[in-house]
């Protein structure tokens, strides 16, 4: 399939899903994750209108945007290495792995200016996920001041891969109550206005409780290069 062509399908869901929520459409941005395809297939996704490019590993990250570079805004979605932080911190638009204090530290350490950074949250609980436990959120974004490159523009999670739609829906309802509560302590460094959830499997639910970045791969570039010959 075309990228233009599953683009139409996914805005035809998300007007469905703000239209059920009473939202504007408007206020939720689509980036495309391109981490299974190639350059010229993000490029096409690029031709379609998407103007968010989102990787998960820094290799692909760069490759592409050494490729691609101002055409699209950079989304760094994968879990963050420390040490490789130097590597992207030039090139990056927004980090939405932000889950521990070191990290903060090396992104602040490294970056000339502030950084649009996403608080990963591990709403699910499981242990096989990144982000920092749902209870200690807030207060870790408390402790964000101390690093002023840092600027907390909303949180991040990562749902299960599930079927079961009200299970999913308290995870994205979970999350947005989080950023709520960060938002009433009106913190200079965290504004927290955005909410980076859904994926293929679960955007249009992450989009009625409320996601302003959604995150799809397979639904909207494919998981497998096309053949185009
Ligand atoms: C791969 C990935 C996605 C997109 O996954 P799809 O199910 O292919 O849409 C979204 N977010 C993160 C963090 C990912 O690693």
């Amino acid at each position: 399939m075309k990228v233009e062509e599953n683009l139409q399908t996914i805005r035809k869901n998300i007007q469905q899903a703000c239209k059920n929520a009473g939202r504007r459409e408007n206020d939720v941005n689509i980036i495309a994750v391109t981490k299974y395809v190639s350059i010229n297939r993000a490029k096409e996704a690029i031709d379609a209108g998407i103007s968010c490019l989102g990787e998960n590993r820094m290799e692909g990250f760069l490759a592409k945007h050494e490729a691609i570079g101002k055409e699209a805004e950079w989304h760094f979605i994968g879990s963050l290495q420390s040490r490789k932080v130097k590597e992207v911190i030039e090139d990056v638009d927004v980090i939405h792995s932000l889950d521990r204090r070191s990290l903060a530290k090396e992104i602040h350490k490294r970056a000339t200016k502030p950084v649009s950074c996403f608080v990963q949250a591990n709403v699910s609980g499981e242990s096989s996920k990144h982000g920092v436990a749902k209870d200690e959120v807030v207060s870790f974004i408390e402790q964000m001041k101390d690093y002023p490159n840092i600027r907390v523009e909303g949180l991040m999670t990562m749902a299960p891969y599930t079927n079961d739609h009200e299970y999913l829906r308290s995870i994205f309802r979970t999350l947005r109550q989080l950023r709520d509560e960060v938002q009433q302590h009106h913190w200079a460094h965290a504004p927290c206005q955005e909410l980076s959830m859904g994926m293929s499997n679960d955007y249009q639910i992450a989009v009625e409780e409320g996601a302003t970045y959604i995150r799809i791969g397979s639904e909207l570039v494919g998981p497998y290069e096309e053949q185009t010959s």
